[in-house]
């Protein structure tokens, strides 16, 4: 608080309630989200509902309270004093008094709701002096004395525990010790609820509370009102910095210097006997999106008595209905009255919010009242259909749709999941990394041949390993998900699960997998070959035996409406990494516009790869140029259809074809078979097989002979590649097809390396032309994945039509973490903050994004129509993507199964942007 100046003209406090309020629902970072908003409806013109008065202390007191060795201003005293003035005014009762008594709330409230973290109080002002007066005016004894006990928990356990940083004995905090007392008397009269309890057993309850308060926490409770008052309000300020509400800022990115406001409300009681209830709504419903009012009360109950489940709660009308019981006890039925009052206070208020809404209402003996709304929290599938309801009523426009459905709500509406239900009535065998969203349900094998029959058999399975390399590929293909005990979340498994949108587990630690017995044995149990298993890939849990699951997917006709809202929006466009037509077509049914990344050499791995990757061994082991170019005559044929039926399944959008990439050794056979038969189609010995097989092995391959590096020193192997693209091309334009071919070649560093490579496209261009008569469109670019070609993008943009940036490699080389290697240090990294997430998952915008934005900038500089593209993991998760917007990339490039979240993070970009 430096000048004095602002501290005389500073309003700390702000009234509300009786149609007016000196505050709006636009002043959250003042009022904290709860005071905002009630000041909204109580003061806004068109809503004027009626909210019990009362006055909000800002957040920059609580502020100053920080920074002031937890004292407050000093004009605060005498503007709380005014303002509860007016509130007794408004209300005709007066704080402290003993034939009318006011009693208020006292309530926490931060600009971002913090659910469970900061403190709340109520019956503040009941005291000796004022309990007859109560007793009077309301004429039921109970009530009052249960309202006191209320009182002396909440208070004992905020203020005089909490607030004053007393750490209880064994974890056992005065609260709890007030509820074991309360337990026991209701046992000792069979009682079921605690409305059951008689107004002369709360109130010795009570006087036997405060023996308690004072032999525990050494202090007697407080007996006069304006003690309670101003103990009430320091402890909310204090609760800002308590141990849960840190923490809890920590996880959620909150920052620590927001503060919280403080709400002195008038209490309202919703425990005043059969006429009054209490209850929590939501304009629609949060689980499914119906657009139906929803929501449960309790009758003769105050506060968090709902959601305490202390008592079960009732359904406020017929869609509320929940099977757990009370079905029967309506709002609608029981108080109908207040439930229309209700029902059409909530329709004013979503209209006026343009959101759905979550409601805490309370009914004093017949009269509603409104004490708090914000925008509800909800699940994926009802977030989608809220945003598609709300753009059909016109409550929204598209722009502002698309921002309504977070991608990890999105996420939910793409894979299978564990039934909610049935995962709850279980417990987990073990945790694992969560690698790969959705549930699965499986019998499980341990390699891949079994995975790949046991498929072909109908069955779903769960492929169990140790861990996965490169020739699991097929095996984990036909499973349903796959768990492995080792690796991170980089790893084989998880980067291959994550792009096919399989449910995946890595790292279950506790699990140990016995190949030669075929068990796995995990908590003591041991599970054989056919046993079944159940996972939860978005959480990393493992269960025994068959869980129920729910459907997901591209089928859901509301995901597909929503996606379409998020192009209208989009300018960023989206395509897919995909290596065959079967994914290629899968990008499609997700919405892709092309291919941003088709890994030429993909034929070599996998289904039918017998034959391409011997000819593939012949020129890899070749010693003579003859010898190769042979060898790549073989493998044409098979690179020209593979490319073909992709562009095919592509027809009309691009398809950016990577020149071959591997490191060469990982295509030398090992087993005799493989090696005797390829040193009999070679004619050369065993021994002359090791020699030339050991001249290729590299010390570090991911820098070795690779990329483009092949092409400069075999200019043959480029030759074929372009020739089989431009056939394979060609044959599609004579069956009439569009195809527009994109070659990129990776691992440049220096512009002299594409110029080099240049001529011999354009030569078996020339050639294809000659040949098919056919004449194409088709640009010649490179992937940026090293530090320098970033660098020097002044000098390749020039040679080159577009540019993808390969951010994995990239990520790699400009933090000098091997890609394979990071489980051992970048999860320290993040748990000490060294590092905020995996820069291999979240695109490190301060450090490769520098790069890239200068890559950008120079590269358009020279060509300002250059091509922006990426094809990294990075192109599929949300917050690198809204970078590419920001940056002009014209197109980001994922897995098929990401798509729908880079659609949707593209137009949340976009609308961004707008606003
Ligand atoms: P939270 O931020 O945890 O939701 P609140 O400040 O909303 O805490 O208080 C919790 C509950 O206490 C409310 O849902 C409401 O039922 C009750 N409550 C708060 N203030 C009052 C009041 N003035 N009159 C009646 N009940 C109140
Ligand atoms: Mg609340
Ligand atoms: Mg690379």
């Amino acid at each position: 608080m430096p000048a004095k100046k602002k501290a005389v003209k500073t309003n700390y406090v702000y009234h509300f309630g009786c149609g007016k309020a000196d505050g709006n629902g636009a002043m959250k970072e003042l009022l904290g989200g709860k005071g905002a908003n009630l000041a909204e409806m109580a003061g806004h013109p068109k809503l004027k509902l009626p909210v019990p008065p009362g006055f909000t202390i800002t957040t920059e007191v609580c502020t100053y309270y920080w920074n002031n060795k937890r004292t407050y201003p000093k004009t605060l005293k005498a503007a709380v004093e005014a303002n509860l003035k007016k509130v007794e005014k408004e209300t005709g009762k007066v704080f402290g008094s003993k034939t009318n008594p006011l009693l208020v709330s006292v309530r926490s409230g931060a600009r971002s709701s913090m659910p469970g973290m900061m403190e709340t109080i109520l019956n503040v002002g009941l005291t000796l002096d004022t309990i007859p007066g109560m007793i009077a005016k309301t004429g039921d004894e109970r009530f009052v004395y249960d309202a006191y006990r209320r009182l002396i928990m909440m208070y004992s356990d905020v203020v005089m525990e909490k607030a004053a940083g007393i750490e209880p004995k064994d974890d056992k905090g005065i609260r709890k010790i007030l509820d074991e007392m309360l337990c026991e008397v209701k046992a000792k009269r069979h009682y079921k609820s605690d409305t059951e309890l008689t107004a002369k057993e709360l109130k010795e309850l009570c006087e036997r509370f405060k023996k308690e308060v004072k032999k525990v926490l050494g202090k007697e409770f407080p007996d006069n009102p304006q003690e309670q008052l101003w103990g009430a309000i320091g402890a909310v300020f204090a609760s800002w910095n308590g141990k849960r509400a840190v923490a809890y800022r920590n996880i959620e990115k909150i920052p620590h210097d927001w503060g919280t406001a403080v709400n002195v409300q008038t209490m309202v009681f919703g425990n005043m006997g059969e006429t009054s209830a209490t209850g929590v709504a939501f304009t629609r419903n949060p689980g499914n999106g119906d657009s139906h009012f929803y929501g449960e009360y309790l009758v003769n109950a105050q506060g968090e008595d709902v959601v305490a489940g202390i008592r079960t709660p009732s359904p406020i009308n017929k869609w509320s209905v929940s099977g757990h019981g009370n079905d029967d006890k309506f709002l609608a039925v029981v108080m109908p009255k207040a439930y229309k009052e209700l029902d059409a206070i909530q329709k004013r208020l979503e209209k006026h919010f343009r959101d759905m809404l979550d409601i805490e209402f309370t009914i004093e003996d017949g009269r509603l009242w409104l004490l708090q709304c914000r925008v509800g929290k909800r699940n994926g599938i009802a977030a989608v259909q809220m945003a598609l309801d709300m753009v059909k009523e016109k409550l929204i426009n598209k722009t502002q749709a698309v921002l309504r459905v977070s991608p990890a709500q999105l996420d939910e509406l793409l894979h299978p999941i564990v039934d909610p239900k049935a995962e709850k009535a279980a417990k987990p065998l073990a945790k694992g990394l969560p690698a790969g969203p959705g549930g699965a349900c499986g019998y499980i094998v341990f390699d891949t041949q079994t995975a790949i029959e046991a498929k072909k058999a109908g069955k779903e399975v769960i492929l169990v390993r140790e861990e996965t390399n490169p020739e699991d590929v097929e095996g984990m293909r036909a499973a349903a998900a796959i768990l492995t005990a080792r690796g991170g979340m980089t790893s084989h498994a998880a980067l291959v699960a994550r792009g096919w949108g399989k449910c995946c587990i890595v790292g279950c630690s506790e699990i140990s997998v016995n190949l030669a017995k075929r068990t796995m044995s995990v908590a003591g149990k041991t599970f054989k070959e056919g046993d079944f298993l159940t996972l939860n890939g978005t959480r990393g849990l493992v269960y025994e035996g068959k869980l129920a699951m729910l459907d997901g997917g591209t089928s859901n006709k509301n995901l597909a409406a929503f996606l379409k809202i998020c192009d209208s929006v989009r300018t960023l466009g989206v395509r897919a990494n995909a290596d065959n037509p079967a994914d290629a077509q899968k990008a499609r049914d997700f919405g892709a516009e092309g291919i941003g990344l088709f890994r030429i050499e993909h034929m070599f791995y996998g289904a039918n790869s017998e034959k391409p990757l011997f000819a593939l061994r012949k020129m890899i082991l070749s010693s003579t140029k003859e010898e190769r170019v042979k060898a790549l005559n073989e493998i044409f044929p098979y690179m020209k259809n593979d490319i073909k039926a992709t562009l095919k399944a592509m027809a009309g959008f691009p398809v950016t074809i990577r020149l071959m990439d591997p490191p060469l050794h990982e295509f030398v056979p090992h087993s005799k078979d493989a090696v005797a038969a390829i040193c009999k189609a070679l004619k050369i010995s065993e021994v002359e097989f090791k020699k030339r097989a050991d001249a290729l092995a590299e010390v570090n391959p991911m820098m070795g002979h690779r990329g483009i590096r092949l092409g400069v020193t075999y200019p043959e192997i480029t030759s074929m590649q372009a020739r089989a693209i431009f056939e394979a091309a060609a044959e599609l334009i004579k069956e009439g097809l569009k195809v527009k071919p994109e070659i990129m070649i990776p691992v440049v560093c220096i512009d002299k390396e594409i110029i080099s490579q240049k001529p011999l496209i354009e030569e078996a261009y020339k050639q294809v032309v000659a040949k098919t008569g056919k004449k194409m469109e088709y640009k010649v670019g490179t992937m940026i994945e090293i530090p320098r070609a970033a660098i020097t993008s002044a000098k390749i943009a020039a040679v080159a039509d577009f540019y993808s940036f390969g951010t994995n490699d990239l990520t790699q080389m400009s933090f000098g973490f091997s890609r394979d290697d990071i489980g051992a240090f970048v999860p320290s990294y993040i748990e000490q903050g060294v590092l905020k997430h995996d820069p291999f998952q979240i695109l490190d915008q301060e450090g490769v994004g520098f790069l890239i934005k200068h890559a950008v900038k120079a590269g358009r500089e020279v060509k300002p129509k250059l091509k922006i593209g990426i094809c990294g993991e990075h192109g599929g998760e949300p917050s690198s993507v809204e970078f590419c917007h920001r940056e002009g990339f014209n197109y980001v490039s994922c897995s098929p199964f990401r798509v729908p979240i880079a659609r949707l993070a593209a137009a949340q970009a976009a609308a961004k942007g707008k606003k």
